[in-house]
């Protein structure tokens, strides 16, 4: 029996990109390839407010208890090792039994489930078909993975994927990959971080669409390059823009340039609804 260690999983409304409004299950896993300390600091720059939080960590019992940052990884707690010990292993039963739970009909209907990181595509790809072949998970008709677009599929995980879409065809299951590649000012190396070869691939699995975290000029500029890399190699999905921020503050600063900048180049422009509904709370 495979477990996987869960940061959260939570019912919300998916706040971004294409299923923006969908009422969806999240389930955050642990553990990331990367650390984005960049975000929200000025270039070059890194954010040191979550080694202030995990100089504290013993005043903290459980993930919701942790205070929300606005610079550097928003979800830190889902990758940092010092907060490891907040996020359980759980088994398919687990993790099933509580989904039936949040959710309003006790059974899937309408809703999507969301797996998330971290990066969710590392070694848990090989946990994925336990759960989502779990009796209660019958009824899920839509997945979208929440991926930073640097992990392969293994082949195994592929196969499954295709077979899952088609199984139970009345049900119209769909896979999505939301790839939010990281551009410079996450503080990530672009080698590292661009991968177009690793993410053309997600596009014989499922529907992948390209989600850019951006706050400047130079951010823009970084995303035309990154496109223009993934179209060389291919990539025929759609690009989003989406503001950079965690918090309100940041966020309401930069959120009508960056629409407009995506209407100018033909892009799409995803909002992150649970910063202004949910003041991106854990859990929303
Ligand atoms: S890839 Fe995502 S989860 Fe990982 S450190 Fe960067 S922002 Fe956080």
């Amino acid at each position: 029996m495979s477990k996987i260690k869960i940061a959260e999983l939570f019912y919300s409304i998916q706040g971004e990109g294409r299923y923006m409004g969908v009422p969806s299950v999240f389930l955050r896993t642990f553990g990331c390839n990367f650390t984005c300390d960049g975000f929200g600091m000025p270039r070059g720059e890194q954010s040191k407010e979550r080694d202030f939080i995990a100089a504290d960590i013993k005043k903290f019992f459980k993930y919701q208890d942790l205070p929300l940052v606005s610079s550097g990884c928003d979800s830190y707690a889902s990758w940092d090792p010092r907060f490891k010990d907040l996020s359980p292993m759980l088994t398919s039963e687990a993790i099933t039994d509580r989904i039936m739970e949040i959710i309003p009909h006790g059974k899937w209907q309408d809703e999507h489930l969301v797996i998330t990181g971290g990066e969710p595509l590392l070694g848990w790809q090989r946990a994925y078909p336990e759960l989502l072949d779990h009796a209660k998970m019958s009824g899920l008709k839509e997945i979208t993975f929440e991926t930073n677009g640097t992990q392969k599929l293994t082949e195994e995980f592929k196969e499954y994927l295709v077979k899952w879409q088609i199984t139970n065809h009345q049900l119209n299951r769909e896979v999505t990959f939301s790839v939010s590649a990281k551009l410079p000012a996450s503080g990530e190396k672009w080698e590292e971080a661009i991968l177009p070869e690793v993410v053309c691939e997600y596009e014989q699995v499922g529907t992948a669409y390209l989600k850019f975290v951006v706050a400047t000029e130079q951010d823009i500029a970084d995303a035309e390059r990154a496109v223009e890399e993934f179209r060389t190699a291919g990539f025929e999905g759609h690009v989003y823009l989406m503001p950079v921020g965690g918090v309100e503050s940041v966020y309401t600063l930069n959120a009508k340039n960056v629409a407009l900048a995506a209407m100018k180049r033909g892009w799409r422009y995803s909002d992150r609804l649970q910063v202004p509904l949910f003041k991106n709370e854990w859990g929303t």
